[in-house]
Parts: structure tokens; sequence; C-alpha cells
């Protein structure tokens, strides 16, 4: 077990549905600290180099309409284990397959329109969140 940071966003369904103060209380509820925190409304430009790595896909069109729809809620979540609890508490991408009790099967209205993202593996999360957080993300807690 290791203390992680991870990059989690709630997405614009998530956040018209005023589902902002359930889902990080479920963060907070598993141990995991929010250490830095942001709401912006992404542009087309963003939110494309953020899933870069889906240009192409049949879905990415839709992807970033969604994501430009509306404004998210970014945060980092620190932790042991971070990146792996944060994706526990999210459940399946594929909201259908999601877990009774995850974030997405609460509060996804469909695959796309899943209510949250979190990193999958350290490599992403130091990318991820560099992509919003560039000042780096340095608090102390007691
Ligand atoms: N997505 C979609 N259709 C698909 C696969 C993914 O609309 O068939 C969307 C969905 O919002 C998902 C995001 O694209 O969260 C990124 O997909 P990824 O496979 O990286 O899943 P995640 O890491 O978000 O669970």
């Amino acid at each position: 077990m290791a203390v992680e940071q991870t990059l989690s966003i709630i997405k614009p369904n998530a956040v018209a549905k005023n589902a902002i103060g359930a889902i990080l209380s479920r963060f907070e509820a598993a141990g995991l600290r929010i250490i830095a925190a942001r709401m912006l409304h992404l542009s087309k430009e963003q939110a494309s180099a953020f899933y870069a790595i889906h240009q192409g896909k049949p879905f990415f069109d839709e992807l970033v309409d969604f994501m430009t729809s509306g404004p998210v809620m970014v945060q980092v979540l620190e932790g042991q284990d971070a990146i792996a609890k944060n994706r526990d508490i999210m459940g399946a991408t594929n909201p259908a397959q999601a877990a009774p009790g995850t974030i997405r099967a609460d509060f996804a209205d469909s695959f796309t329109e899943n209510a949250a993202h979190g990193s999958d593996s350290p490599e992403t999360a130091a990318t991820e969140i560099a992509f919003f957080f560039p000042e780096g993300v340095c608090v102390r807690t007691r």
C-alpha cells in the first residue's frame, strides 16, 4: 500500500444534478483527502486534449460535447491506494455494469454521461494532475 494522488473529475451531468457534495462525501468517507480542487467549464480544446488518447474512437465527439456541456469540478485525491480506491468508489466505466452503491451506479445517465472520472495509473495520475494544476499541489494537513 502506497500513499498516492489521483485526479478526479465530477462530470457535467453530476454537477447539473447538484451532486458535488454527495460525491465528495464518498471520497472523504473512504479516507481520501481532497488536497486541491477547482471548478471550471472546459473548452473544446481542453476536453479534446484531456481525452486525446480516445481521439478517433466512435464516442470521442460525443464525449467532448458532453464534457464541455457545463461546469465540472476537478480535484486531487490523496490517500492509501488512492488510484484504485477512487476507481472502486466510481464503479465500472459502463454504468450498466457498475456495482450498486458506486458513484456511476447512482449518478450516471449513460455510458458517456457517467458522472465521474478517475486516473487509471500512477503515470496518468501525474499527467492529469499536471494538466489541471500546473502550478503544482502543495498542502499540509494536520
Ligand atoms: N466512453 C464512452 N463510450 C465508450 C467508452 C468510454 O462514452 O464506449 C466515455 C466515458 O465517459 C468514459 C470516458 O469515455 O468515462 C473515458 O473512457 P475510459 O475507457 O478511459 O474510461 P474511464 O477511465 O473513464 O473509466
